[in-house]
This record gives structure tokens, C-alpha cells and sequence, in this order.
């Protein structure tokens, strides 16, 4: 590779926007600014903080661990601990709690491991399988989404935290966008800025992405120099039933052709946000779930909805559930 822009020595990244080339030393500095330029800007975090981090063990959210407890380390007000959803996939997910427990271990960053089969009775393999008894959908990934958010607000608040910090990246983050515009869920899109801000509920835990504005190469890049991930590559076994991965095909393709189409969906992303938020109509009112009791748009939660639908529920909730959905189709 090219030389450093910076000093001259070997470089290790290349920024495809400007074609800098960046050697190991000046890439973390460049990192470091950008991310902290984030945290800045979307005024993501005060003086006093106790920060979880929802950690997979993938390179994303280690990388993200990795960086906020550097970045603490000067913050005499910030509190850092790790939270991992292990969903239950056999033949992945084992792996990244590796990973993680290496990672938190080797920092002495305190931890909760929670897994579906503890709170919901079942792995997610298991309630794929369910699923496909009962003849519902096949959605792997709409339950695995909907049950993690669920545990991490949940746990994050047992947890003490003041702040949920979760990894996703400009990539995941437009991704996402564009997911949600197709299918036409705008109130989605309201929560899922760089500040969850919209939810205004005191059992609802505050969430920032602190690596909204770096891409998925550039954590991969800190990932790597840092020692945080080993050289296999895992990949969760239900990734092609997700139509994501068309999507993410398709924004590559079109920041290749067209580089910078990234960050201008990024703000495009942001004007909507504003602009709907201004729309009252679409905030909604967040109560609490009748049946768990955690924050909701609807009577019942959509985990709640979720354990109904797949007979995975105590029978006095179940009475509950069969009462609010007798009367409306869900
Ligand atoms: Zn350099
Ligand atoms: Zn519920």
C-alpha cells in the first residue's frame, strides 16, 4: 500500500472519498476525531454517565466498546459496562461471546449475558422452528430484532444505565433508512437517529450510535489494529433471509458509482427526522404494555405480540392477549 499522507510511513487504510492514504498512528487519531466530532455534534453524552454498551462480539460493537472505555479513561464522570443478547444461534453467536468475553476480560469492563432462552423460554433457533410449526412466517430476523431490543432496554435499565450505546454504523444506519422508507414506516425513521430522542418514557433508556458517521470499513479498520477480533469471520446463518442484504448490495454499488451517496443519505435521513418529528401525529403516545409491563406504542408490546402468536406465554397472559386481540386484527 501507499504511503501515510500524513508522515510518510506505510499506510494501512485509504479513505476512498478523498484517496488519502492513513499509516496505523494516524488513523486511530483520525478515527478518534471523527467519532468524538459525533458525540459533539448530536450532544450525545454529559458529565455524568453510566454508559452500557450492547456488545455482540462482533467488530462493530467491540470496536465501539474498545473506543468508549479509552475514551472514559479521561471522563471521571463515565461509568462503562457491556451487554450481550446471546439470541441462541447455533454455530455463531457461541463464537462472538468469545470474543467479547475476551475483549471485556482483558479491559476488566463489567458485564450482563442474557439470553432469549432465560427470558423466552426458548433459542432463537428454537423459536424459528416454532414459528414454522405454527405456520407463521418465516421472519428469523423480525423476531431476533424485536426480542433483542426488548432485552437490551430492559437489562440496560436493570443495569442502572443512563445511556445505551449501540454500534451501528453509517452503513447499518442508511441501510436501515432505507429499509424503513420502503416500507413506508416513518415512525420508525423518527427512532432511529442518531439520538433516540422521541421516546419519552422513564422506563425507556436513552440510545445514541456514537458511530453513526464512520463507515463499516473504517470499525473494521480499528477493529483490526486494536487486536479486537480474530482473523474468522462469522456470519449469522439467517443474514440471507433478510432483505438488508439486497439493500446493503444496492448502496455499494451506488457509493462505488457515486462516491459520497452514503453521507448525503445520512443527512437526508436527518432533514426527514426533523422535519416528522415537528409532525406530532407521528410521536404517538408510549404507554406500557399490559401484559410485561415495559414501554410500548400499543397496548401489548411487539415482543409480547411475538410470544402470543407463538403460543410461548403464561396462561393468565394469554387470557390478556386473547381479550385486546379479539377485538382489533393486530
Ligand atoms: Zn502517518
Ligand atoms: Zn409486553
Amino acid at each position: 500500500m501507499a504511503k501515510c499522507v500524513v508522515c510518510g510511513k506505510p499506510g494501512v487504510y485509504t479513505d476512498r472519498l478523498t484517496g488519502r492514504v492513513l499509516c496505523k498512528k494516524h488513523f486511530l487519531e483520525h478515527f478518534d476525531r471523527k467519532v468524538r466530532r459525533t458525540i459533539r455534534r448530536y450532544e450525545m453524552l454529559g458529565r455524568r454517565e453510566h454508559i452500557v454498551v450492547a456488545t455482540s462480539g462482533g467488530k462493530d460493537s467491540l470496536s465501539l466498546l474498545h473506543y468508549l472505555y479509552g475514551l472514559s479513561k479521561n471522563v471521571p464522570g463515565w461509568r462503562i459496562s457491556a451487554l450481550l443478547i446471546d439470541e441462541g444461534i447455533k454455530g455463531y453467536r457461541e463464537y462472538t461471546v468469545k470474543d467479547m468475553l475476551r475483549v471485556v476480560e482483558d479491559l476488566g469492563i463489567p458485564y450482563r449475558i442474557v439470553s432469549f432462552k432465560e427470558y423466552f423460554g426458548l433459542t432463537l433457533d428454537e423459536i424459528v422452528e416454532t414459528g414454522k410449526k405454527r405456520g407463521l412466517p418465516y421472519l428469523p430476523c423480525s423476531y431476533c430484532g424485536v426480542f433483542r431490543r426488548y432485552l437490551l432496554n430492559r437489562i440496560a435499565r436493570e443495569m442502572g444505565a443512563t445511556v445505551l450505546a449501540t454500534a451501528h454504523n453509517l452503513d447499518d444506519t442508511i441501510q436501515t433508512f432505507l429499509l424503513n422508507v420502503l416500507r413506508n414506516s416513518w415512525e420508525r425513521v423518527v427512532r432511529q437517529g442518531p439520538v433516540t430522542g422521541i421516546i419519552d418514557h422513564p422506563k425507556f433508556v436513552r440510545r445514541i450510535k456514537p458511530f453513526v458517521e464512520v463507515t463499516e470499513k473504517e470499525t473494521a479498520t480499528y477493529a483490526l489494529l486494536q487486536g479486537l477480533v480474530m482473523p474468522e469471520f462469522y456470519e449469522c446463518p439467517y443474514v440471507h433471509y433478510n432483505v438488508r442484504v439486497s439493500i446493503r448490495r444496492f448502496i455499494n454499488e451506488l457509493e462505488e458509482r457515486h462516491p459520497g451517496i452514503k453521507y448525503s443519505m445520512l443527512r437526508s435521513m436527518l432533514t426527514v427526522i426533523d422535519l416528522l418529528t415537528k409532525n406530532h401525529s407521528l410521536k404517538g403516545e408510549i404507554s406500557e404494555c399490559r401484559i410485561c409491563g415495559e414501554p410500548s406504542s400499543h397496548e401489548i408490546c411487539r415482543a409480547c405480540f411475538y410470544r402470543y402468536k407463538l403460543g410461548i406465554m403464561e396462561s393468565r397472559e394469554m387470557v390478556v392477549a386473547e381479550e385486546v386481540f379479539k377485538h382489533k386484527k393486530p
